[in-house]
């Protein structure tokens, strides 16, 4: 199935049978975490997906681009960060478009995935990302990070809600705060990656996760 049957659609985790989980990373490009999260993920060969705010790629433009040059997928996670998204149409729409336009002139990629700020989309806002030619993302793990925890219990929280499908969140940046520590994540991820796999979990991008089709499809945009 395309992914256009699938716009509109809003997914917490991919095919229960499949032994695919996906790691999720938003709120970035944030240095030097980014880069440091990059590097892990490049040492052992993981593919992830950063859902990034339009005013931070803005803030590190060459970081936005590495993501993408690395081969993972970027997906929206709106302009600047507001919410929960209540207000008009109009602005819900132009948060997402106008990070969608950033994000192409950036990395040249045309995103349509999107995952809302805190997770909020009502109808209004379901009906924007729809128009909008966006496929909704959230997670069925929260890795915590975003409340200030340490590497052990980031970790700890991951591997015991894991499961078949999951869509694992975590962090690489704080809203509009540039530098904002993200030391926790970086120190828990490759143990978090290793004992994925222990458990015989492959971790692959949302794409695949949700079969979802070609990542530079620029049907819609
Ligand atoms: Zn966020």
């Amino acid at each position: 199935m395309g992914r256009r049957n699938r716009v509109g659609i809003i997914y917490w985790h991919g095919d229960t049978g499949s032994h695919q989980v996906a790691l999720t990373f938003d709120d970035g490009p944030n240095e030097p975490y980014t880069s440091q999260i990059l590097d892990i993920l490049d040492e052992y060969a993981v593919k992830a997906t950063f859902f990034m705010v339009g005013r931070n790629v803005e803030n590190f433009p060459q970081t936005a681009r590495k993501v993408r040059q690395a081969g993972h997928v970027i997906g929206n996670h709106t302009y600047s960060h507001r919410g929960p998204i209540l207000n008009t149409p109009s602005r819900v729409a132009n948060e997402i478009s106008k990070a969608g336009e950033v994000i192409r002139k950036v990395t040249s990629v045309s995103p349509y995935l999107f995952r809302p700020p805190y997770g909020a989309v009502g109808p209004r806002v379901l009906k924007q990302v729809e128009r909008l030619g966006y496929v909704v993302s959230q997670w069925s793990v929260n890795a915590g990070d975003w409340m200030g925890a340490g590497p052990h219990k980031i970790k700890k929280r991951v591997l015991s809600q894991v499961e078949d499908g999951a869509i694992i969140l975590m962090h690489d940046g704080r809203n509009l705060s540039p530098g904002h520590d993200r030391s926790s994540t970086v120190a828990a991820l490759p143990e978090i990656i290793l004992s994925l796999r222990d458990k015989g979990y492959e971790l692959v991008t949302l794409p695949r996760l949700l079969k979802l089709g070609p990542l530079n499809d620029k049907k819609i945009s």
